[in-house]
């Protein structure tokens, strides 16, 4: 294993708080360039440009998170490579060009804590008393539908009915601004009825099993023309697919997530209704992944030498 991705792994491991990971994010930022994989797209001049444009490494700053709950420390075997997952299926040999634009991008971060009526403690035990495997494994992919600012309304309101209660751990504006919503080491209710590969957790009689207690819930604000229920928008902004890689790849390093367990809420879906994040690009995702993590993504087999990048 490479030098920077390892070095990524044990700041995480060292450093789990909540506020760690927000300086995650701009180490982050700050590695994009060194772990670059050269490619056709990106001469060396290039890479030589983008890194003297670096910002200073100066730690990204956000409300402090109100909660302060330490997240329990995760012991999860390594996992075997697979090509399973739609971010695997979209990784390219070459990183495009478009990918390259995080290394110039320092996004804003924020926090806007949701209601603690719209979220909970990651259980446990299921609705029988039976032991289920609380550890956070699963990333969902969501959009908002609606503005980002009537999502972080929503959240912020009491809803005692559970039927009520929604919420993500974080969303991102058109612009890239992040904004945290949950701590990550609470239970977001992100996807009502769903199930990922079989697991499904219940805890109330009334309501359907789902991938809240294992998952952590991340969404896109969406386009002006996404605010109604078309198949299709006009996607998502460059800085959203920055901002999105970043959270991606903090979750994935410090929760040992590999490539092949993110998702969407569509495909986790059990009740026929959903359909976010529409128009989402894999590829985008992907180039931005690997560029963080010397071409590959942890988890995913290597992608095909000669296939190119039509990023
Ligand atoms: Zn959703």
């Amino acid at each position: 294993m490479s030098g920077f991705p390892r070095i990524l792994q044990l700041f995480n491991s060292r450093w789990r708080g909540w506020g760690q990971l927000l300086v995650t994010g701009c180490l982050l930022l700050v590695l994009t360039a060194c772990t670059a994989t050269p490619s056709a797209d990106a001469s060396e001049a290039e890479l030589a440009a983008i890194l003297a444009q670096l910002p200073d490494p100066t730690p990204l700053t956000g409300e402090p998170n109100p909660f302060k709950t330490p997240p329990v420390p995760r012991n999860l075997p390594p996992t075997r490579a697979t090509a399973v997952g739609p971010v695997c299926q979209a990784m390219q040999p070459a990183i495009g060009r478009e990918a390259y634009s995080m290394a110039n991008f320092r996004p804003e971060i924020r926090s806007a804590w949701a209601h603690p009526t719209n979220f909970g403690d990651r259980a446990a035990v299921d609705r029988n008393g039976q032991p289920v495997d609380n550890r956070i494994s699963l990333i969902v992919l969501h959009e908002t539908v609606a503005s980002a600012d009537s999502a972080i309304n929503f959240f912020q309101t009491p809803h005692p009915r559970d039927e009520d209660q929604a919420s993500y751990h974080a969303l991102i504006r058109r612009n890239g601004t992040i904004v945290y919503t949950v701590p990550p080491d609470k239970r977001a209710f992100g996807a009502g009825s769903s199930s990922f590969r079989g697991e499904s957790v219940r805890f109330n009689a009334k309501l359907p099993g789902s991938v809240n207690n294992f998952a952590l819930h991340v969404s896109l604000e969406s386009p002006r023309d996404g605010r109604d229920n078309r198949r299709r928008h006009s996607g998502y902004t460059a800085r959203q697919y920055d901002s999105l890689a970043l959270i991606v790849q903090q979750w994935m390093t410090g929760y040992t997530i590999p490539g092949d367990r993110i998702t969407t809420h569509a495909a986790v879906d059990q009740s026929g209704s959903r359909m976010d994040p529409r128009s989402f690009q894999w590829q985008r995702l992907a180039q931005r992944l690997q560029l963080l993590n010397e071409g590959t993504i942890p988890g995913c087999a290597d992608p095909d030498v000669g296939a190119g990048s039509s990023l």
